[in-house]
């Protein structure tokens, strides 16, 4: 499936296990702090609406790891949308999986669940056919942590803002040590007007076996 600007703001305002999850995520967030988005035009348009435009690049019945999920995004809308793709979201902070989990279970999305752990410890290696991220990290840090789970071939879906072009050159290194090769900067505009930007990289090579580094490296010492 693929779906239209029109189609995505239909999609992300009408659907009924969103509007569930939207109504749970605003009850849990005022125990959990989840999510600094709390109006209810900005929940359909920053997470929803956004969080669905990924779903272009995904091909039929992808095995899908969402890494640093959050409260559930892009991975809950895009389990909702996608029912032929079977989804994983990690995430290192065990309230946000709890939740995650909690809503899967609450709003019977089947193919979707969630793990305690850090981007750099998932197991197995090379296992996934695509890997999404939103506003997790810069991207150069980002493709240490999903180049790696990703098989030769599949893609790695970066959630980016304005600067898309600017984080692309300064990832130029990680790239090719890492195996990925940018093929497309899907740029677009949230109907609350916002620019953003998809960068979409295909895993050409097996990530080497030393990456991704311990130590919280990705972050700290990015490769340059
Ligand atoms: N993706 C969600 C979104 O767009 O709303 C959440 C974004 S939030 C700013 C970043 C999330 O990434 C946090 O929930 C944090 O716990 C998680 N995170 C950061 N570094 C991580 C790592 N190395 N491994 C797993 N999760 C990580």
């Amino acid at each position: 499936m693929m779906l239209d600007t029109l189609q995505l703001m239909n999609f992300a305002a009408e659907n009924e296990k969103l509007k569930a999850f939207s109504d749970f995520l605003k009850s849990e967030n005022a125990k959990y702090n989840l999510t600094a988005v709390t109006d209810d035009k900005e929940i359909i348009s920053k997470h929803f609406f956004d969080s669905l435009v990924g779903e272009r690049f995904l091909e039929k019945g992808a095995n899908v790891c969402d890494i640093g999920s959050g409260a559930g995004f892009p991975l809950i809308p895009l389990a909702v949308l996608r029912g032929d793709c079977s989804f994983t979201g990690v995430d290192s902070t065990q309230k946000k999986v709890n939740f995650i989990n909690a809503a899967c279970a609450m709003l019977d999305i089947k193919n979707c669940y969630a793990v305690h752990a850090r981007a750099e410890e998932i197991k197995p290696r090379g296992s996934f056919s695509a890997v999404t991220a939103r506003a997790v990290a810069s991207l150069n840090t980002l493709c240490e942590y999903c180049l790696p789970a990703l098989r030769v071939d599949g893609v790695m879906i970066a959630y980016k803002g304005s600067a898309a072009e600017e984080e692309v050159a300064e990832a130029e290194k990680a790239l090719v040590v890492l195996g990925g090769r940018v093929e497309e900067i899907f740029r677009y505009t949230l109907p609350t007007g916002e620019d953003r930007a998809i960068v979409k990289i295909r895993k050409t090579a097996p990530t080497p076996a030393k990456y991704p580094r311990p130590g919280n490296k990705p972050r700290l010492k990015p490769i340059k």
